[in-house]
């Protein structure tokens, strides 16, 4: 493979919930031994088949403004009401190994990302065909209220407008396509020459 970055990258996706983020990091970080998932922590309750340090780190508020204190997180944000943070040391270490690490964060934490990283960081943004289709997925998948589908449909407008700073979108309808297209993506960022 050629590699032609010294250091590893930083690869953000970012994706209203229901636009198939999940799924294609999962398949990214399975099928390519060079990019390392970073795992967050969050402040949500978790959710049935989740597990504690695959999906997410759980911990309680209390522990979480901690780890803001102590300058833990690479970002962090308030999403839905929960706290979400990159735990800084993982990514780190990861990129001076000369790994490149995934973060499926949300568009606050992209944004601060950015700013933090510059070229070092590759922005991809996620979408479901249409708000209807996004609507559609999130009831079958039956893991919100119907208020709390509500909420993150009327999130999902709100984190369109982002868009503009992100480096490439995909639009999921096909998950092969979008999963070819991902990987389009990062082989193209490690050819950059920075
Ligand atoms: P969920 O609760 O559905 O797993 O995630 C809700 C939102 O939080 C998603 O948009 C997800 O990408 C985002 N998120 C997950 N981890 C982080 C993180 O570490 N930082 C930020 N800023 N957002 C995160």
């Amino acid at each position: 493979m050629i590699r032609m970055n010294k250091k590893g990258r930083l690869f953000v996706v970012s994706a209203p919930s229901g636009a198939g983020k999940t799924t294609l990091c999962e398949k990214l970080v399975r099928t390519d031994t060079d990019i390392m998932r970073s795992v967050s922590m969050t402040t949500r309750l978790i959710r049935p088949g989740e597990k504690n340090g695959r999906d997410y780190f759980f911990i309680s508020a209390e522990e979480f403004k901690k780890k803001i204190k102590n300058d833990e997180f690479l970002e962090y944000a308030k999403v839905f009401g929960n706290y979400y943070g990159t735990p800084r040391e993982y990514v780190e270490e990861s990129l001076n190994k000369n790994k490149d690490v995934l973060l499926a964060i949300d568009v606050q934490g992209a944004m601060k990302i950015r700013k933090k990283m510059r070229k070092r960081c590759t922005l991809v943004f996620i979408l479901a065909p249409d708000i209807q289709e996004l609507k559609r997925r999130l009831l079958k998948r039956q893991t919100e209220s119907k208020t709390q589908i509500m909420m993150r449909l009327e999130v999902a407008r709100h984190e369109l407008s982002y868009l503009k700073y992100y480096d490439y979108k995909i639009i999921n309808d096909n998950i092969k396509t979008a999963f070819k297209k991902l990987q389009a993506i990062v082989v193209a960022a490690r050819c950059e020459i920075n």
